[in-house]
This record gives C-alpha cells, sequence and structure tokens, in this order.
C-alpha cells in the first residue's frame, strides 16, 4: 500500500515515514501544499496523510482542490490545533478523518489501516484467498496454515494482488502501489518480485494462485 505524507516539519515527517515503513507501506515524503497536490495527482496513491499548516497552500485548500479534480484518495489530516471547528472545515473540505498531534503512533497506524480498508471495501483485516491467508497487522502470512516469511516488498506486492483478488493487475499498477518515486522505472521489477513470490507462495502446492496474463500482467485467484 502506497501513502503520500505530507509534512512540513522535518522531524515529524521523518518519525512518520520511519513509523509507516517499518509496518512494510510504500511512503512518499513531500513538504509543502504544492508539491502535495502534484504527487496526488501524478501518483496513485492508496491513502494521503496530510498536515494542516503548510507552505504554499494549506492542508484544507490541497484538500478542496484534490476532491474538486474528483482525487478521492482518502485523506487522513493531521493539526496541532484541537478546536472543533478545524475539524468540521477539514471534514467538509473532503478530508476522511482527523488525528490531533500529538498523537500516539499506533493510533496513527489503526487509522491509516481503517481508511485503507474502508476504500477497499473489506471490513476483516485478514485477507483470504483459497488457503492463501495474510494478516494486515500483524504481517503474517500462511499458505495451508504454514507460515510463509516475505520480505517486505514481497508483502506489499502480495497485499496489493490479494486486495485486487479476481481482477487484472498490470505491471504499471504493481509498480505504482508497491513501490515509490525514487525507483527505477526501467527495471522489470515487478516480474521479478512475482517470480519471487511463486516460488514461496505457489512452489510446491498442486493449485497454483499467481497466474500470468501474457503481455497484459497477474492475477491471483483461488
Ligand atoms: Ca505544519
Amino acid at each position: 500500500m502506497r501513502i503520500l505524507l505530507v509534512e512540513d516539519e522535518k522531524k515529524a515527517a521523518t518519525f512518520i515515514e520511519r513509523g509507516l515503513k517499518e509496518e512494510y507501506y510504500t511512503v512518499d515524503v513531500v513538504s509543502d501544499g504544492e508539491e502535495g497536490v502534484y504527487m496526488a495527482e501524478v501518483n496513485c496513491y492508496d491513502l494521503i496523510i496530510l498536515d494542516l499548516i503548510l507552505p504554499k497552500k494549506s492542508g484544507m485548500e490541497v484538500c478542496t482542490e484534490l476532491r474538486k479534480k474528483k482525487i478521492e484518495t482518502p485523506i487522513l489530516m493531521l493539526t496541532a490545533r484541537d478546536r472543533t471547528e478545524d475539524k468540521v472545515l477539514g471534514l467538509d473540505a473532503g478530508a476522511d478523518d482527523y488525528l490531533t498531534k500529538p498523537f500516539a503512533f499506533e493510533e496513527l497506524l489503526a487509522r491509516v489501516r481503517a481508511l485503507i480498508r474502508r476504500k477497499n471495501s473489506g471490513s476483516s483485516a485478514v485477507l483470504k484467498i483459497d488457503d492463501l491467508e495474510l494478516n494486515q497487522i500483524t504481517h503474517c502470512v500462511k499458505r495451508a496454515g504454514r507460515e510463509i516469511p516475505l520480505t517486505m516488498k514481497e508483502y506489499g506486492l502480495l497485499e496489493y494482488l490479494m486486495l485486487n483478488a479476481g481482477c487484472t493487475v498490470t505491471r504499471t499498477m504493481i509498480f505504482e502501489h508497491v513501490w515509490n518515486e525514487s525507483f527505477d522505472t526501467f527495471t522489470n521489477v515487478a516480474d521479478v518480485y512475482i517470480n519471487y513470490l511463486r516460488n514461496k507462495i505457489d512452489k510446491g502446492f498442486e493449485k497454483q494462485l499467481i497466474h500470468t496474463l501474457r503481455g497484459v500482467g497477474y492475477t491471483l485467484k483461488g
């Protein structure tokens, strides 16, 4: 799952970015509102964490502008203020949730998970396809009851495939949701990681869950 973090306070940004990466999220960080709008327009994020007070454009303006441009990515607004009118304005501007600083990182994570889950219409944190299971809270992956250790990127890719189970997922989609801005786009990284995943998820099992659609992409189905 790929997240855009728009936060101008460097310390806070580093803290949140590090914490999210430890939880296997892919994160892009920008430090002003203009760049926030630009990034949200050109990339496909699963969630935007948006600070309220930002240089160039405020969080409120960013929110309004994105919604006007029909970008419906869930937005979690952050602010140092705890005034009801700010919360109301933020929600009216199109934010999906609100968190007042200082906050416990656990609370931020819980809200991030809830917003991403809501967007993907599932209500359970455990995704299941056939005998394959992925727990979004513990990051534990099992096939036929046996735990399968995955690297962060393999986990991110599998989570994305499972959230889109039965649908065709193109290399571009994989790239946009699982890798971040700084990655070299000219590599065949999606294919490489699909192979890693196949070796861990499908190898040794009679039923293959990851299918290749020649020239199109991949699909995961039971
Ligand atoms: Ca700020």
